[in-house]
């Protein structure tokens, strides 16, 4: 079968450069463990992989040895939680440049007394990382919020008023809010700033492999099915109905699929593959489906 592979398929910048600095961290210390607190993707196959590394995922610190090389992931940490991180360990901070810009942006404009709206998942750690930059802040999840923000302008309003989003947050609903805040704040004289900081990589991905699923037959979206990304990935191409659709994370996943399709069809039709992984996929994961797709007569 001939296997064609998505534009913008797999690990997104920020995960990449993580990647990277990992294992030069690893390469200086391999004596050492390196401790992750939470998973640095949501992918099981690739945590394991990291663990032979001695790259070790934990919940707590408390399952971490003072001294110990500590990573701070691609979304970052709630600015107090970080300070204390650094007294106790060897902080290795792969916070995503993207994500950093906003901290920063955050921590800039609270300080010249602008309240921060953020566009995003309350209990999302990148989100709960923004808020702890500001003094006053509010957090918009869904479009009730913001009237609900907006009501409140009467009662209290804000001096002046700064908008983010969360990286990989609703483009429709930061526009939302810049628009019906915006308008709320231009009547009452209130100055409002606005920054997007939406990533657009998993949107390009997603547009690409829509386009791709146009000339192939078979789609096989892979990653782990506790990644939201790669769970939104499938089902934006399932709904896209431009050819059958699978969710893989393994080789033995893509065979399955490939033999149930022979049995259901009387034998493969399938010519050509299209295969995109999400953020959170491995290379080496994707090239061993890849693999196996091309050898499938
Ligand atoms: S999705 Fe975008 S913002 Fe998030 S880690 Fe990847 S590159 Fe950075």
């Amino acid at each position: 079968m001939r296997v064609i592979t998505a534009k913008y398929s797999g690990f997104c910048p920020g995960v990449m450069q993580a990647e990277k600095k990992i294992f030069r961290e690893h390469g200086r210390h391999a004596d050492e463990h390196i401790y992750i607190l939470g998973y640095l993707i949501h992918n099981q196959t690739y945590i394991d992989y990291l663990s032979r590394y001695s790259v070790i995922t934990v919940s707590d610190t408390a399952q971490v040895p003072e001294g110990s090389v500590v990573v701070v992931r691609t979304h970052g940490l709630q600015r107090q939680t970080e300070e204390e991180l650094r007294k106790k360990f060897r902080v290795l901070d792969l916070t995503c440049p993207k994500v950093k810009k906003i901290q920063l942006l955050i921590r800039d404009y609270a300080l010249k007394g602008f309240f921060v709206l953020i566009t995003g998942k309350k209990d999302h750690p990148e989100v709960q990382g923004l808020v702890s930059y500001a003094e006053g802040s509010d957090v918009i999840e869904k479009h009730a919020d913001i009237n609900r923000f907006a009501a409140g302008f009467d009662a209290s309003p804000p001096q002046k008023i700064f908008v983010v989003s969360q990286t990989t947050g609703d483009p429709a609903l930061f526009t939302e809010t810049v628009r019906i805040v915006g308008e709320k704040a231009a009547s009452a004289g209130i100055r409002l700033e606005s920054f997007n900081s939406i990533c657009s990589i998993t949107d390009m991905r997603e547009r690409e492999a829509l386009k791709l699923q146009k000339e192939v037959d078979v789609t096989f979206v892979i990653g782990d099915r506790i990644s939201s990304n790669a769970t939104k990935l499938y089902k934006i191409l399932a709904a896209g109905g431009q050819s059958a659709v699978f969710f893989v994370n393994s080789r033995e996943e893509a065979l399955a699929a490939a033999a149930s399709e022979r049995s259901r069809s009387g034998g493969l039709r399938w010519k050509t593959a299209q295969i995109v992984s999400s953020s959170s996929t491995p290379a080496f994961l994707e090239q061993e489906i890849a693999g196996c797709l091309e050898e499938i007569r």
